[in-house]
């Protein structure tokens, strides 16, 4: 069982000596987690590179503006080709809906992976405790350095490492900025000294808030100021995978003396390795704790020291409870919750979708005048008011025709040929719709405008309204 322990590099005694120590932290130190390799370890590497999305997004080009530009003054959303305006507002609260049901779900399913392989604060605060790990040494070395007196090294170190996390908020802020202005004209801003105060402050925020949140508080944050962590528990059943101890297998646990084995023993070695890697300082044998960030980097401390002393992996894996216990777990699709997460899903899929593929550069709406309905004219036409409300989207003027459909004979008052519509503007007219009375058959006739662009954008908007008359 110990031959492949003799064979590695860190010896039990070693494992033992630099993790004796460990105990959950309640609030009153800061956690210095050791880093170790593995196949979590490499997962979560990859899932934080999803964030450089983030970073690098702002500079990507779409014709001659940013790609994604939220311009709150001007009241746009420019994402590649598609403009949203306050009128698609609704699109927003699809997309809300869409991620909102999409954690739960994950969460129903797989615990808490968002926090512990996407969230920007475990991110951040891993970047933090990486940069910390390369300037200050491993856990053991933080913690004497910690402790020793302040002198020239000391100050170096630290400064170094406090102005680089520094200087990570502050490219954070501007990142953010970037989102909502040309990011390249920010820059020039910045280099300029010539941000303005709302900017400054959003600098100031965010290069505080990175620094404070990712450098000191850390998994605190987690414990105390993120709702998610507190509602996590709810979206959980006995069928949630999580990082789960085996506790027949591994107990009664016992230090492993080289060269001994004890049959009685289960294989748990009480290394404290699992706890030693914790970013949260969680012992994972004691059960489900609230503090758990579902990373699994405690399974890759566990399966590296089941390879050290020959017993087989996944003594803490990623399980639900009925697995542990046996029981038989019913596939995803059986999952009532599942289920009703996967539909509203779809639905806001769907409506995102539908909404983005008919979002045009055009948006049309008319008011009928209601007193009067309608006017009888001395000749005895009918005639009807639309107050007509088009929105030019696009960046550019626009010229447009409006057409009706549904009347036979009718003429029109205040429509021209060709209507100009400023870019990025709502153009109001009154119209004026008559028909003689003998070709209405029905007290009310549906009526159809249409507005065509057909100068820089192919495009056309439609609306339906109706054209009223005397009783027949
Ligand atoms: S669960 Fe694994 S890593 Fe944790 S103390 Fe036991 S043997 Fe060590
Ligand atoms: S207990 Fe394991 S999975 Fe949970 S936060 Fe700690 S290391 Fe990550």
């Amino acid at each position: 069982m110990l031959d492949k322990a003799a064979k590695s590099e860190v010896t039990l005694e070693q494992i033992y000596d630099e993790s004796g120590s460990w105990h959950v932290n309640t609030g009153g130190e800061t956690i210095h987690a050791k880093r170790m390799k593995g196949r979590f370890r490499k997962i979560k590497w990859m899932t934080m590179s999803v964030w450089l999305v983030f970073f690098l997004g702002p500079y990507l080009r779409w014709g001659d503006r940013q790609a994604v530009l939220f311009d709150i003054p001007a009241r746009k959303f420019h994402i590649f080709g598609a403009t949203i305006m306050p009128q698609d507002v609704w699109l927003l609260a699809l997309v809300l809906l869409f991620f909102a049901i999409s954690l739960a779900a994950v969460t129903s399913i797989a615990g808490r992976v968002f926090c512990g392989y996407f969230c920007f604060q475990t991110i951040w605060t891993d970047i933090f405790t990486w940069i910390e790990e390369k300037l200050e040494g491993n856990p053991a070395k933080r913690r004497k350095l910690d402790k020793a007196p302040w002198d020239f090294r000391k100050i170096r170190i630290k400064a170094s490492k406090h102005l680089i996390w520094i200087l990570i908020g502050m490219l954070t802020g501007i990142s953010f900025m970037a989102w909502f202005t040309d990011a390249y004209q920010l820059w020039g801003n910045i280099f300029s000294l010539n941000l303005n105060g709302l900017e400054i402050a959003v600098l100031l925020a965010f290069t505080l808030g990175t620094y404070i949140l990712a450098g000191f508080m850390r998994e605190q944050t987690c414990f105390w100021l993120c709702p998610y962590a507190r509602i996590q528990g709810v979206m959980y059943d006995s069928d949630t995978i999580l990082p789960t101890y085996d506790v027949a297998r591994g107990e009664p646990r016992g230090k492993l003396k080289k060269g001994q084995i004890d049959e009685g023993k289960g294989d748990c070695i009480d290394c404290n390795q699992c706890v030693a890697v914790c970013p949260t300082g969680v012992d994972i044998r004691q059960g489900q704790q609230e503090g758990c960030i579902t990373c699994g980097l405690c399974l890759d401390a566990c399966d590296s020291v089941m390879d050290k002393i020959g017993r087989p992996r996944g003594l803490i894996r990623y399980a639900s409870l009925d697995e542990i216990q046996g029981k038989e777990q019913p596939p995803i699709y059986k999952r009532p919750r599942i289920l009703i997460y996967a539909g509203i899903i779809s639905f806001a899929a769907f409506g995102l979708i539908y909404g983005l593929s008919h979002l045009g550069s055009l948006d049309l709406k008319i008011i009928h005048a209601r007193q009067p309905l309608y006017v009888q004219q001395s000749n005895g036409d009918i005639q009807n008011k639309y107050q007509l409300k088009i929105l030019n989207k696009s960046d550019q003027d626009m010229t447009v025709s409006i057409t009706l459909d549904g009347l036979k004979k009718y003429k029109t008052q205040g429509l021209k040929d060709r209507v100009l519509l400023p870019a990025g503007k709502l153009s109001s007219f009154t119209v004026f719709v008559r028909a003689p009375r003998s070709v209405l058959d029905k007290e009310r006739t549906p009526l159809k405008f249409t507005v065509h662009s057909f100068e820089v954008y192919d495009d056309t908007a439609e609306y339906e309204s109706m054209f009223y008359g005397p009783r027949t």
